[in-house]
């Protein structure tokens, strides 16, 4: 009872014999990694609850059950192979000291192992004053600062600084992310709170990183203006960025949101721009003030005329929006010189400056122009 209770409508539970039983999940996605993780979360579900004490004719009863799991993605897999895989995988968990969940794959293994380690270390993160904030400058042509935009970094203990696609994601998908993006928000505006003595950086606005889940968050509003209010910040610093991907939800309980907060003077940027599902109806209804064009149009702006068109798409249909624009990504002087030649005015990336702690933020950037006989088309 306890195994069919725990799975969907359309899994099967079946008794193989003696104390094996197999559970076959259907519908776990095309994407092995992501079909890995929920079978192995599953999996994890189901050991805990068999784990609980039974009571038998009063008397508390505790058994415990180890797990082999194998992932197939076509029905012509042969039902008696993946059984012995099955077997195989179960032997290691058994093996490994029982009461476990072992994958038939190992590299599979490898990321699941890698996954609950990374969220365990995260859980202790913010205790443990891990979480750093890095900026990177956006400038505009001549090199002068307008602000920055603060990107997360993990400080490991043993694995060094941790990038954020390696663990904001994975945040995201189990609720660590509202503390984590409170925590970046805090330290976001107290170096606004800093910045605003000093006469060259006074003037920068800090762009923070929000994600679907925060956004979503019923406090969220709420927590925005205590956290400027408790630093003592100018609201229209505080840019926050979002993506096209949580527009796709309840778009009027997220308008709502940020009306609220534009309202205060809060600004909003459309991070990635171009790589979503924008429909040019949420671009005029939105509050926003700036659209971010993804890093993949400028990669290859000087060379493919695709992207070189889209990102003058891009800037008139701001233009006509009356947003401004961030071209984000920006690698060369190359790229820089014939962005501005195409109307784009605020740079962000590798050339103008890489994120840094703020300790080691310039006042200003350097913008070198493109070598001489290297010509811009
Ligand atoms: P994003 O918001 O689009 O940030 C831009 C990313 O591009 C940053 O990566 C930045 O370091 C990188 N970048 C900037 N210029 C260049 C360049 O010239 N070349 C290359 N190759 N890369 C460049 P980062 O810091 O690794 O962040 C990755 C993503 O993680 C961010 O993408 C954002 O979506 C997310 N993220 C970062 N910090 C936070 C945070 O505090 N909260 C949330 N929710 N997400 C965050
Ligand atoms: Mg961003
Ligand atoms: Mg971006």
């Amino acid at each position: 009872f306890r195994l069919t209770h725990e799975v969907l409508h359309n899994d099967t539970v079946a008794r193989l014999g003696g104390d094996e039983f197999v559970v076959l999940l259907g519908e776990l996605g095309r994407d092995p990694e992501s079909a890995s993780v929920r079978a192995g979360d599953l999996a994890d579900k189901l050991r805990e609850s068999l784990a609980q004490t039974y009571e038998l004719q009063g008397t508390p009863v505790a058994v415990s059950a180890s797990f082999g799991v194998v992932l197939f993605n076509s029905l012509t897999d042969n039902p008696h192979e993946l059984l012995k895989q099955a077997d195989m995988a179960l032997y290691r968990a058994k093996a490994g000291g029982r009461n476990q969940v072992s994958f038939f794959d190992p590299a599979l293994q490898a990321e699941i192992n890698v996954r609950a380690e990374t969220l365990r270390d995260l859980r202790l993160a913010i205790d443990r004053d891990e979480l750093r904030l890095f900026y990177q400058p956006i400038a505009d042509a001549s090199g002068r600062i307008l602000g920055v935009e603060a990107l997360v970094r993990w400080q490991h203990p043993v694995r060094g600084l941790v990038p954020p696609i390696q663990f904001i994601p994975l945040a995201e998908q189990v609720s660590l992310i509202q503390p984590i993006g409170k925590w970046v928000l805090d330290a976001a505006c107290k170096q606004l709170a800093e910045w605003a003595k000093h006469p060259k950086r006074s003037g920068w606005t800090v762009a923070v990183n929000v994600c679907e889940r925060e956004l979503n968050d019923p406090n969220f509003v709420a927590h925005v203006l205590q956290t400027i209010e408790a630093h003592g910040v100018e609201p229209s610093r505080v840019k926050l960025e979002i993506t096209e991907g949580m527009l796709l939800g309840d778009l009027d309980a997220t308008m709502g949101k940020m009306q609220a907060l534009q309202a205060r003077g809060i600004t909003f940027a459309l991070d990635d721009f171009g790589t979503g599902y924008s429909s040019l109806s949420y671009l005029r209804k939105l509050p926003l003030d700036q659209l971010k064009i993804d890093k993949s149009f400028v990669d290859d702006v000087l060379t493919d005329a695709n992207n070189a068109s889209i990102v003058r798409t891009i800037l008139s249909l701001a233009r006509a929006l009356e947003l401004s624009v961030i071209a984000e990504g920006v690698e060369t002087a190359e790229q820089m010189q014939f962005l501005t030649t195409l109307g784009n005015s605020a740079f962000q990336g590798y050339h103008l400056c890489k994120p840094v702690p703020a300790e080691l933020l310039p006042d200003s950037v350097a913008v070198v122009a493109p070598r001489a006989g290297e010509s811009v088309h």
